[in-house]
């Protein structure tokens, strides 16, 4: 943003309403004028009264009067117009600055360029007492799904397009087992438990800190007249530059359409902090940002995700993301990976984010750290433009202030899933299934095998 633009645009906005509201108090004395003119007349008329050439005179100049009064309005009237339309595209341009404004920053975020490792969790890396026998080594999961066989790229690819998928029998069931567990192990933490829509308003996206139509940034998929955009090409989509209101999208993540259930809400200060933990579909465009991982489900374009979401008041969310934090390093705890907590940098933050904490796990196939997670408090970003408010106990000033909200992946199924099979491949091509899984599963079953 140019600030000095902005101040000249803003400074065209303020003249020009000024202007408008002139003009259409004008357009209004000349309707009541011409009104007035009109009712004189019939006035005349009805008095029946001879004709004496000092009425006909008077008569003929009122009538004379409401004519230029109605000409001079249809005059305003269309000078109206245009300022109405002008000021409408300013106040959009102004609106689209606004929105690119991001949050302010915790005072503890790392300046540098790299995240700064808070914590490193060692797991239950099975595969390592087998690493060095016969000089096996860990496969990455691609090559291991040629022996489980429990993903198809291949026809999802020609059913949808690249990086989608199917996920069946086993494969099928991890997903299922890793969503329910982590969704139970938030609702016994007393986390209300939702499932989201996968669609949400355009409008409701921007408001959480994400732009979904922004050029190379873009990474929401826009619905258009019942088809999916992807490209971004607007005009190809039939949307105008300042349609941000009234279009859909289909959802990045559940975060979008948690904050949006307490848009317009006013929850007194007893009520908070609500927790809630929700299931969705999250969709990425990743436009230009597959790169190398064109293979597998490291980068895909649609994954199933459970999201930890909260509004609270402004003196707990510090508190609540700590909370988040420890909850989601028990998760992959107990799935027994090796991870690290990192605390992100402030290029990292995104618009919306005043502090963020991503784990990454070791993927042993891929001998990399992956990120699997993220959580992020967002403070009074996304109540602020979703008007998300409560009321305190005991107000000093103000009757309803901003919450803050926050946010966070409990499960990001496809990564925990490469981070599972990884982990815990053994030299026959099976995989051991972590014990907090295994009830989720029909059968109980300890292993996949191939
Ligand atoms: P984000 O909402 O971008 O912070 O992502 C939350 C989590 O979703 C990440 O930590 C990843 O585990 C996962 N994730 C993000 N993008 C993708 C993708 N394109 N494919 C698979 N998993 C993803």
């Amino acid at each position: 943003i140019n600030p000095t633009a902005f101040q000249h645009l803003y400074q065209q906005r303020k003249d020009l309403y000024q202007q408008l509201l002139l003009l259409r108090s004008q357009r209004n004395a000349l309707s009541k004028a011409a009104a007035a003119h009109q009712k004189q007349q019939q006035q005349q008329q009805r008095s029946k009264k001879p004709s004496s050439s000092a009425s006909a005179s008077a008569a003929a100049l009122a009538s004379n009067t409401r004519e230029r009064s109605i000409q001079q309005a249809q005059v305003l009237k269309a000078d109206i117009k245009k300022y109405e339309l002008e000021l409408e595209a300013i106040e959009a341009t102004l609106m689209t600055q606004a929105l690119l404004v991001p949050n302010a920053i915790h005072a503890d975020v790392p300046r540098g360029d790299d995240p700064v490792v808070l914590k490193q969790i060692q797991g239950d890396d099975r595969h390592k007492s087998n690493n060095n026998k016969d000089g096996w080594k860990p496969l990455d999961h691609v090559a291991l799904n040629e022996k489980l066989g429990f993903m198809d790229f291949q026809q999802a690819s020609r059913v949808t397009g690249s990086s989608f998928y199917y996920l069946q029998g086993m494969g099928a069931y991890l997903e299922l087992a890793l969503i329910q567990y982590a969704m139970d192990k938030a609702v016994q933490r007393g986390y209300l438990g939702i499932l989201t829509p996968d669609i949400v308003r355009t409008s409701i996206a921007n408001a959480c800190g994400f732009q979904p139509r922004r050029g190379e940034s873009q990474q929401m998929y826009r619905i258009n007249n019942g088809q999916t955009a992807t490209g971004n090409d607007d005009k190809e989509n039939g949307a105008s530059s300042n349609d941000d209101g009234g279009g859909l999208c289909l959802t990045g993540t559940a975060e979008i359409p948690l904050a949006g259930k307490f848009m317009d809400q006013i929850v007194p200060q007893v009520d908070l902090p609500q927790r809630c933990v929700g299931f969705g579909h999250s969709f990425r465009m990743e436009a230009g940002g597959r790169g190398v991982e064109t293979k597998g489900l490291y980068r895909v374009h649609q994954f199933s995700k459970v999201e930890l979401f909260a509004v609270t008041t402004p003196d707990q969310s510090d508190a609540l993301l700590e909370e988040f934090m420890a909850l989601q390093e028990e998760i992959f705890t107990e799935l027994g990976l090796t991870f690290r907590i990192l605390d992100m940098p402030i290029q990292e933050l995104g618009a919306s984010a005043y502090r963020k904490y991503d784990m990454e796990a070791w993927l042993p196939g891929r001998q990399k750290w992956g990120e699997i997670s993220s959580t992020s408090n967002c403070t009074d970003y996304q109540s602020r433009r979703l008007s998300i408010r409560y009321r305190p106990t005991h107000p000093t000033q103000d009757n309803t202030l901003f919450c803050h909200t926050l946010n966070g992946t409990a499960m990001a199924v496809p990564r925990v899933m490469i981070a599972i099979l990884e982990t815990f491949q053994q030299p026959d091509g099976s995989v051991e299934i972590p014990k907090v899984l295994q009830k989720w599963i029909p059968g109980q079953p300890t292993k996949i095998t191939p």
